[in-house]
C-alpha cells in the first residue's frame, strides 16, 4: 500500500478508503474507551482514533510517546470536532521508533528553544517558517532567471574587507592569516564584464558585536551586480523583486501565514513602485516623530524601528552623505557630498532589508576615495583593476534574505527566520 499525506487526507480525497499514513505523534489523549493519537508529517496534523475494541492497536496509541515515529492505517471519515474536518479510524498502528521522553513539552523559555533548535525544529511554528523561507529562496532565483540574470559564485574565504575591518571574521590559513567573505559585490563586479547582469545568493559572515534583533553573525545575502545600471535601474528591479518575493508567498504560504498570525493585507500591499525618499528628508522625518538623530548620523536599528513603523509599503532612502557609507558608492555627480546609493526599509518596523547604489567606476576618483577613507590600496588591488580595462557605470544590491524572511513572516527576531542561528553568544546546536 502507497501512503499518502496528511494534506490530501484534508483535502477529503479518500473519504471513506482504507490509507497508510507515515510520520510522528504530534499529541496522545485518551478518553473513555477511545484513543486518540494526532499524527504529524511535513504536510499537517491529522487525527487518529483507536477504539478499545481494537485490542493491541488501542494498548499502542494508549502508551505511544509524543514525537515517536509510526506508520497507521484506517479509514478516513469526516469529524467536524477533528482538526481540519477529517480523522482516521485506526485498525493498524506500527511504532517505527518509540521516542524518549520528549524535552520540550510545556511552556519553555525562547532561550530553551533555540539550546534545542535542532528538536523544536519539528514544531508548527518553525515548520511554518521554514515553508515561508522556502518559498523565498526560490522567489529569488525565479526573478533572477527570468530577467536575464546569471548565477554565479564568489569564495568565502577572502583576503581583505568589503564593508570594514570592525565585523571581519578572521580564520587561519596555513601560514596565513584569511577572513570569511562579508559580501561577494568585489567579485561579482569582476563578473559584469562578460555576463553584464548577475546574482549569488550564499552566506555572508560579519563579526557583529551588537545584540540587536536583526543580526546574525552568518546570514544569507542575496546580492546581485549589473553592467550599464545606476541607482535608479536597480531600484526598480529591486521593488519587482521584493514584489514578486511577497506575492509568491501570498501565493503558497497562505495558511503558513496565517498559522504565525501574519496581516495578510499588509503584504497585499507591498506593490511596486516603492517611495524613494532622500537620506535628508527622511531625517526630517524621523526628528518630526521625536527621534533624536541629526544630518550625517548613521540610522541605528531603534531609529529605523520608529521610522519605518510609519510606512504602509518598503521605501528606498537614497542620496546618503558619503561619510556614513562604504568607499565604493559613486558620488552624486550634483552634490558629490552624497552618494547615489540606496537602502529599502520595509515597513511596520523592521528597517533596512536592502543596501544598493551605483559604484565608483572611474579609476582616478576610486583612488582618491580609498585614500581619504584611510584605506591602503594594496589590499584593493583586484577592485582597483577592474577600473582599467573596459570600465562602465555599474549598480548592485544585497538583499539580506533572512531580513526578508523576519518581515514577511512578521517574526519579532531575526534568529526565528533561520534553522540554526549564529550570534555572538550562539555556535550550537
Ligand atoms: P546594518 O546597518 O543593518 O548592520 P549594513 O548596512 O551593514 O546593515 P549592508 O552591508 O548594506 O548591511 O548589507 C546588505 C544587507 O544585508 C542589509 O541590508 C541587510 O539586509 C543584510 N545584513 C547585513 N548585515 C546583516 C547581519 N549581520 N545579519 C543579517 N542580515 C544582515
Ligand atoms: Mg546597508
Amino acid at each position: 500500500m502507497r501512503s499518502v499525506k496528511v494534506e490530501d487526507v484534508l483535502r477529503g480525497g479518500y473519504e471513506g478508503e482504507r490509507v497508510l499514513l507515515r510520520g510522528w505523534v504530534y499529541r496522545r489523549r485518551k478518553t473513555g474507551g477511545v484513543a486518540f493519537v494526532v499524527l504529524r508529517d511535513s504536510s499537517g496534523i491529522l487525527q487518529c482514533v483507536a477504539e478499545r475494541e481494537r485490542g493491541e492497536v488501542y494498548d499502542i496509541a494508549k502508551k505511544v510517546r509524543i514525537e515517536s515515529s509510526v506508520e497507521v492505517c484506517g479509514t478516513v471519515r469526516r469529524e467536524d470536532k477533528a482538526p481540519g474536518g477529517y480523522e482516521v479510524l485506526l485498525d493498524d498502528i506500527r511504532v517505527v521508533h518509540m521516542a524518549e521522553a520528549f524535552p520540550i513539552n510545556r511552556y519553555k523559555s525562547e532561550e530553551y528553544l533555540l539550546d534545542n533548535r535542532h528538536l523544536w525544529l519539528r514544531s508548527r511554528e518553525m515548520t511554518a517558517v521554514m515553508k515561508i523561507r522556502s518559498t523565498v529562496f526560490g522567489a529569488i532565483h525565479e526573478f533572477f532567471r527570468e530577467n536575464g540574470y546569471y548565477e554565479v559564485q564568489a569564495p568565502m574565504f577572502v583576503g581583505s574587507a568589503v564593508e570594514g575591518g570592525s565585523t571581519l571574521f578572521e580564520v587561519p590559513y596555513f601560514d596565513k592569516k584569511a577572513y570569511l567573505t562579508q559580501s561577494a559585490q568585489f567579485y561579482l563586479e569582476a563578473f559584469i564584464y562578460s555576463l553584464e547582469k548577475v546574482y549569488t545568493v550564499a552566506p555572508s559572515f560579519r563579526a557583529e558585536k551588537s545584540r540587536t534583533r536583526r543580526h546574525l553573525t552568518e546570514f544569507w545575502h542575496a546580492e546581485a551586480e549589473v553592467a550599464w545600471y545606476g541607482n535608479e535601474d536597480m531600484m526598480k528591479d529591486e521593488e519587482l523583486l521584493m514584489e514578486h518575493i511577497v506575492r509568491r508567498v501570498l501565493a503558497e504560504r497562505k495558511s503558513e501565514l496565517e498559522y504565525l498570525g501574519r496581516d495578510l493585507d499588509r503584504l497585499r500591499a507591498v506593490e511596486a513602485p516603492f517611495e524613494r525618499m532622500r537620506y535628508e528628508r527622511l531625517i526630517e522625518m524621523a526628528r518630526d516623530i521625536g527621534v533624536e538623530i541629526s544630518y550625517g548620523d548613521d540610522l541605528g536599528a531603534d531609529e529605523e524601528r520608529a521610522i519605518t513603523k510609519e510606512f504602509e509599503k518598503p521605501v528606498f532612502v537614497t542620496h546618503y552623505p558619503s561619510e556614513t557609507k562604504p568607499f565604493y558608492h559613486r558620488p552624486d555627480p550634483e552634490n558629490p557630498s552624497v552618494v547615489l546609493c540606496h537602502d529599502l526599509l520595509a515597513p511596520e518596523g523592521y528597517g533596512e532589508i536592502i543596501g544598493g547604489g551605483e559604484r565608483i567606476w572611474k579609476l582616478d576618483v576610486l583612488l582618491q576615495r580609498i585614500r581619504s577613507y584611510g584605506l591602503n590600496p594594496d589590499d584593493y588591488s583586484m577592485y582597483i583593476d577592474l577600473r582599467r580595462y573596459g570600465s562602465v557605470p555599474h549598480a548592485g544590491f544585497g538583499l539580506g534574505v533572512d531580513r526578508a524572511v523576519m518581515w514577511i513572516a512578521g517574526l519579532d527576531h531575526i534568529n526565528k527566520a533561520i534553522a540554526f542561528p549564529r550570534t555572538i553568544r550562539r555556535l550550537r546546536p
